[in-house]
């Protein structure tokens, strides 16, 4: 599993390209797609009632992307990088940066 809820991550295709988003928001389908925080952003037109908008008119919400469209973010190389698993000075795995090592938590379950 590549990506997961928590991440800091870059996308690397469509409108949204180049951009560092602070959270994958959720996993969907699995982790085939996510949704990521203030990325692929529409606007929905609901009526009024709506739980979210009892007022109606529009809301703005985030929509899956392909998961395989961003890279998780590392802080060190300021850039979208590759991460797997590492073994730190006891011989314990944590999920690092591919390239310096650094560890990557996701932020949040
Ligand atoms: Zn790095």
């Amino acid at each position: 599993m590549r990506i997961l809820k928590g991440d800091m991550v870059v996308v690397c295709t469509g409108d949204d390209s180049g951009k560092v988003a602070r959270k994958v928001l959720r996993l969907e389908e699995g982790g085939v797609k996510i949704v990521v925080e203030n990325v692929n952003r529409v606007y929905r037109h609901v009526k009024k009632g709506h739980p979210k908008s009892p007022q109606g008119g529009r809301l703005s919400i985030e929509m899956p992307i392909d998961a395989s469209n961003v890279q998780v973010y590392c802080p060190k190389c300021d850039r979208g990088v590759r991460v797997g698993n590492r073994l730190d000075a006891d011989g314990k795995k944590y999920r690092g940066c591919r390239k310096c090592g650094t560890a990557l938590k996701a932020a949040g379950k």
